[in-house]
């Protein structure tokens, strides 16, 4: 052990120069942090899924699998952390990798929801129609309408709805698609309606 679990000073004794905690106590602090830190985290991933909903992006599964990606790949550093930490082993750097990712989860919410609550551009209506729809009850649970798309690089979008617009959309229904161009340039869903 060349440095301390829980400041990251060199030392050479048991005890650390610098925080003045001994390794034992130094593990104890660094994981009470990170359970702390990790609660925060897992607090943004909810305000994140429930903001999702509220602003629902066009590119909406896109968007949640590469947050899905990122905040996995950030709890699979905090629980390495966790692992070092009672061997006593070195956690410096994934310490301050994995601590610089907690608020990220309130980063893309508020990235999203800004882009949605800010956006005052007109709201655009398009004709589509629906050619499906899927439902997922897991985390985070999800309504789509699957449509024609109206934007000449694919053929279908998947719109996220709420149950209500999930209920009353049937395959081979002709509906209008309400998006708006988002503040931060992701466009966004505002309503689906019967033409
Ligand atoms: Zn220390």
């Amino acid at each position: 052990m060349t440095r301390c679990l829980d400041c990251g000073a060199d030392r050479t004794a048991d005890q650390c120069p610098a925080c003045g905690l001994t390794s034992a106590a130094a593990e104890l602090v660094v994981r009470r942090r990170l359970v702390r830190r990790t609660a925060f985290f897992l607090v943004g991933i909810i305000v994140f899924i429930a903001t999702s909903r509220v602003f629902p992006a066009l590119e909406i599964d896109a968007i949640l699998i590469f947050a899905g990606l990122v905040f996995f790949l950030s709890l699979a550093l905090g629980y390495w952390i966790d692992l070092r930490a009672r061997k006593r082993q070195e956690v410096e750097v994934i310490k301050r990798i994995y601590f610089g990712m907690i608020p990220v989860p309130w980063i893309f919410a508020g990235i999203l929801f800004l882009n949605g609550k800010l956006d005052n551009s007109r709201p655009i209506r398009v004709r589509a129609t629906v050619v499906g729809k899927f439902s997922t009850n897991g985390l985070p649970r999800s309504r789509r309408l699957v449509v024609t798309s109206w934007r000449g690089i694919r053929r279908i979008e998947r719109i996220a709805v709420d149950q209500n617009d999930y209920d009353r959309f049937q395959r081979g229904d002709d509906i209008v698609v309400q998006a708006q161009k988002g503040t931060f340039g992701l466009p966004w869903i505002s309503g689906v309606y019967r033409p």
